[in-house]
């Protein structure tokens, strides 16, 4: 049905919201048919995207990331941007139950014309939930979305996901009590492109700062992803709106300075291609568990090499012989 598809291509062009929305459930769908449609609407679309900021934050819940978003939301829609938030919880399988769907969050932001806020979809693997947030993206790109800001919760592999669809990654953190370390998780320090330390007011200051000097030294120790850029710890009062400008103004910084090295063009080709192989494992994948010889035979398979009658080499090449066999019949 080309002419649906671009009736929703025009649509989401002319910055309709309702068909905005209308097109992201689509892209969300399980259906065949509509995943058919979303596939055509998209192609359309994409040649509209890519001039947006992306950018991805994480944090811990309770760390301050919808007080955040919405203020810095606010700030640049002052600046006359229009900004997109996609919230990405894989934590939860039903939205009633989520971390980030809440209903309550981000008021204020919601309820600005230049702002679009939408909770991902959260059943299924992450691949497929990552998958519907970068389309979603595609989608708020296209209809003129100057700035995406895709939140996650630290949870499984979100993290790395999220880092994989965006040109900027920050974590929010809190200062704890002891030693400023411990909360963080393995590996989110060679993910991230700055550390921002919330709730830096009031008495909590001294503490925030503490918190600032060790995950400075930290960060010392670890080789920057960039040779361009050194992950930066900043701090700031979401609460009261203090130090979100610098926590931007870094962001612009980290563009201007990826974009002159060429290194901004060369992540965003690296991000597709990655993309486009997680897609291609994912799909082999279900192929493979959805194929009915194999399925038949996987118990038996499973038997054998558990009891040492077959080699787990021979076993492997017996079933992915049988994968060929029903893509060639
Ligand atoms: P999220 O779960 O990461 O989205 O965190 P929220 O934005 O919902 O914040 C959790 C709690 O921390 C709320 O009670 C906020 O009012 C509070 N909070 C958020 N930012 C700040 C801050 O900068 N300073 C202080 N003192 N409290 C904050």
């Amino acid at each position: 049905m080309p002419s649906d598809a671009n009736h929703y291509v025009q649509a989401v062009l002319a910055r309709n919201r309702r068909m905005m929305a209308k097109t992201i459930t689509l892209v969300e769908s399980s259906l065949p048919e509509h995943q058919v449609q979303a596939r055509e609407i998209l192609n359309l679309l994409l040649p509209h995207t890519g001039a947006a900021a992306r950018v991805g934050i994480t944090g811990v819940p309770g760390a301050g990331k919808s007080t955040f978003i919405e203020n810095l939301g606010i700030m640049l829609i002052e600046k006359g941007r229009r900004v997109a938030v996609l919230a990405v919880d894989p934590s939860s399988k039903r939205s009633g139950g989520s971390v980030l769907a809440d209903k309550t969050r981000m008021e204020k932001l919601a309820a600005r014309q230049e702002a679009f806020i939408r909770p991902c979809p959260s059943g299924g693997t992450l691949g497929g939930v990552a998958q519907k947030t970068r389309e979603a993206a595609l989608v708020c790109e296209a209809a003129g979305f100057d700035v995406i800001i895709i939140e996650t919760v630290g949870v499984g592999q979100s993290e790395t996901a999220v880092a994989s669809m965006v040109d900027f990654f920050l974590v929010l953190m809190i200062a704890g009590a002891g030693d400023e370390l411990q909360g963080i998780k393995k590996g989110i320090l060679e993910l991230v492109d700055a550390i921002v330390i919330n709730k830096a007011d009031g008495d909590n200051i001294p503490k925030v700062q503490r918190a600032q000097h060790d995950y400075a030294a930290a960060m010392h120790f670890l080789r920057p992803s960039s040779p361009a850029w050194t992950p930066p710890v900043l701090t700031c009062s979401a609460l009261e709106s203090r130090g979100i400008d610098t926590v931007w103004q870094t962001v612009l910084d980290h563009r201007a300075k990826l974009s002159e090295t060429g290194e901004m063009d060369e992540k965003r080709r690296r991000q597709a291609l990655d993309w486009m192989w997680m897609l291609i494992e994912e799909g082999l994948k279900e192929r493979f568990y959805a194929n009915s010889k194999i399925k038949k035979m996987l118990p038996r398979i499973m038997r054998d090499v558990e009891k040492g009658v077959a080699s787990p080499t021979e076993a492997a090449g017996e079933m992915l012989k049988l994968l060929n066999e029903q893509a060639a019949g």
